[in-house]
């Protein structure tokens, strides 16, 4: 049984408590989704699922209810995480709010990538576009919404998915991050490739 739990802090949660649950019954992956709220919910989890949705609410919240510690020390032990769009802003090592604003760690900077936040501008707010991810034929869509741009990545940071020379999905050793959302689609490629890297 592979539990996996989902950042409930705020955001998309129950829409990625379905893409998951989806994912693994396809694949016959024996799963339980629980919602991480309080740190006492991270007992046994195998790997966390940080969702979409606004990334200063996350960490007012988080900050308040000791969440954002109990996690950031779960990762420095090695747990696998998936951040779509907002948790990828979390797991950013620099991020700004704008291209003039100062840089900021990010919640959980795990990642060495800079990051901006809305960066795909207020006039293109949200927008689909077919991505080619690496190593797979099929093309996947891809769901920004006010999506931020990947500014700058590190060496180790592998690129598997790009816009117009911009990374949109990116691996570091257990963790996964994209700017756009994955669980807004039927397509559940992406989980399929987070929840395999915990089984394999
Ligand atoms: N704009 C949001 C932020 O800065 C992220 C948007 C999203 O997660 N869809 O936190």
């Amino acid at each position: 049984m592979v539990n996996i739990g989902i950042l409930g802090l705020q955001g998309a949660i129950e829409e990625h408590e379905a893409a998951i649950a989806n994912t693994a019954h396809k694949k016959g992956i024996a799963i339980n989704v629980k919602r991480l709220i309080l740190p006492q919910d991270l007992i046994d989890i195998d790997g966390i699922i940080m969702p979409g949705g606004e990334s200063t609410a996350m960490i007012l919240i988080g900050e308040r209810n000791g969440m954002l510690s109990a996690v950031r020390e779960k990762i420095k032990q090695g747990m696998p995480v998936f951040g779509t769009c907002a948790g990828a802003i979390l797991l950013s090592q620099k991020v700004r709010r704008n291209a003039d604003s100062p840089v900021r760690e990010g919640a959980f900077p795990f990642l060495d990538i800079e990051i901006l936040r809305n960066g795909y501008g207020r006039q293109v707010d949200s927008f689909t576009i077919d991505l080619t991810i690496k190593g797979q034929d099929k093309h996947f869509k891809g769901v920004f919404i006010r999506a931020p741009v990947i500014s700058h990545i590190g060496d180790e940071i592998e690129v598997l998915a790009e816009v117009r020379n911009t990374p949109v999905f990116i691996r570091y050793k257990q963790i996964f991050a994209t700017t756009f959302h994955p669980e807004l689609t039927d397509d559940s490629l992406i989980h399929e490739l987070f929840l395999e890297s915990l089984i394999a």
